[in-house]
């Protein structure tokens, strides 16, 4: 039995405790906020469950539905219906669905005829050999440049509020960038993954859209019940400082410890916060660039727009709106809306537009309302709930900083043994990779 402590309570965080816990050893979290889940939060107002942080997740690993087994509540995980595979993209002012097989690719209007003719020739094309390239030059030179414009570049914004010029396949994508580099080609290596025989775990990741009944923030609090409020130590920044090979932590006026394992989960951005002793010789562990996001909540108690029949739609950024992308809550979950009525995760800024939330109250209100009312065709643009969330820091770019950063927290480990360093500054930002990542923390110590 070791003695741990976890720095952050967000979903890492909570997923590492809960089965460091689960493996038989001790734990302690430092969380800075005086409530658990980190950005996963749900509010309940006027009618409408809303989220301030993730709307969703996906169930891309086995390891999102064995976290609500081994917590006992299976029957809170919420995977949205299949209505949620219609996703749709704004062109030319028209939402559009994004083509789902044959016949829809070839018929869309999303992409070009060339595009369309050419997609059986990409097993035929070189090799990318730059492992720095960037996604639009990946994109633009295997399926070309409508694919990137109409597909890429919404999907970019819509997951990382990020540029394609900006993102790095190889630390972003790397499922996408080992497709090319291993069978030379993504449908080729796509053949070639379906083929390959899958584990029975596997069958546990429906790549459904998932949430907690309720709100993520069920999951957290969950999760905060299971390992115990006691072991919890909130509304204080903890300082780790090494002492004899283990590690002592201070936070306020107290002191905790000795602990053999720190796991530290809370953001790239924080890391000198908690660590100090890091930060002269692994500089890099903090070079991160956010996108910056604000999420707007949108309640109608009865619904005039458009059919919210898909998970939601994606604004290209050669449409030039206001907004990144509409994602249509009260479809995807149950008792979101009142009966009748409907909710909108709205989502604004993300490196297209990283100033929109310095906008005054009014302006920022009105600029959305006006995108959100024509995309949808609501004709009384007067809503029963309009929430804004800013997130100065919200999802870290895997971008050229990516390589740096994961350097320097293996050189942190390395120099402290003990400490084990994750959150969403590597490995992936989604909801599956965080809980999977905070096992994997887990069962390293
Ligand atoms: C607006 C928004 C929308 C998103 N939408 C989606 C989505 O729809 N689907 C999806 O899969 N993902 C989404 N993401 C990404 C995903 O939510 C995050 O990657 C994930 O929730 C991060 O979890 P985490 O535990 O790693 O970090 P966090 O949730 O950030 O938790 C880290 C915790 O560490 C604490 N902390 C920070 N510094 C210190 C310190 N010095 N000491 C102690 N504690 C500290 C913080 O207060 C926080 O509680 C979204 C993110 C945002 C911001």
């Amino acid at each position: 039995m070791k003695n741990v402590a976890i720095i952050g309570a967000g979903i890492t965080g909570l997923s590492s405790a809960f089965y460091a816990q689960k493996n038989g050893n001790s734990v302690k979290i430092f969380e800075k906020m005086d409530r658990v889940g980190g950005v996963m939060h749900s509010v309940h107002k006027n009618g409408f469950i809303f989220e301030t942080g993730p709307s969703t997740g996906s169930v891309s690993l086995p390891e999102v539905t064995e976290l609500y087994e081994d917590l006992g509540i299976k029957d809170l995980l919420e995977e949205a219906p299949s209505v949620a595979g219609n996703r749709y993209i704004l062109k030319h002012g028209k939402l559009r669905p994004l083509p789902s097989g044959l016949v829809s690719g070839l018929t869309t209007p999303l992409f070009s005829w060339k595009d369309k003719f050419g997609m059986p020739f990409e097993p035929f094309r070189k090799r990318g050999t730059d492992p720095n390239e960037n996604l639009s030059t990946m994109v633009r030179r295997r399926l070309g440049q409508s694919i990137l414009d109409y597909a890429i570049d919404p999907f970019v914004s819509g997951v990382y509020a990020g540029n394609p010029d900006v993102m790095i396949p190889k630390y972003a994508l790397p499922k996408l960038y080992n497709l090319e580099q291993d069978h030379g080609s993504f449908i080729r290596g796509a053949i070639a993954k379906m083929k390959e025989p899958k584990p029975e775990r596997n069958k546990k990741a429906t790549k459904k859209v998932f949430s907690t009944k309720g709100g993520l923030s069920v999951l957290a609090e969950h999760l905060e019940q299971a390992i115990g409020k006691e072991n919890f130590v909130l509304g204080k920044n903890p300082v780790v400082v090494p002492e004899n090979g283990k590690y002592k932590i201070l936070a306020g006026e107290d002191s905790y410890g000795p602990f053999d394992n720190v796991i530290f989960t809370a953001g790239a951005s924080h890391v000198f916060e908690a660590l100090p002793c890091a930060q002269e010789k692994f500089p890099g562990a903090s070079e991160v660039l956010y996108a910056k996001v604000s999420e707007v909540a949108i309640g109608f108690k009865k619904w005039e727009g458009v059919p919210l029949n898909g998970f939601g739609a994606l604004m290209p950024s050669k449409e030039h709106r206001n907004i990144l992308g509409i994602l249509y809550m009260s479809t995807l979950f149950e008792n979101r809306a009142p009966k009748g009525g409907a909710l909108l995760s709205v989502f604004v800024g993300g490196l297209r537009h990283p100033d929109f939330m310095d906008l005054p109250e009014d302006k920022f209100r009105e600029m959305v309302s006006k995108d959100v009312a024509d995309i949808m065709q609501i004709p009384h643009m007067e809503p029963d709930l309009f929430e804004v969330t800013h997130h100065a820091e919200a999802i870290p770019q895997y971008d050229l900083k990516t390589p740096v950063r994961e350097e320097a927290y293996k050189g942190i480990e390395k120099e402290y043994p003990g400490i084990l360093m994750g959150g969403n500054g590597i490995d992936g930002i989604g909801m599956a990779k965080r809980i999977a990542q905070g096992r994997d923390l887990a069962n390293r110590v």
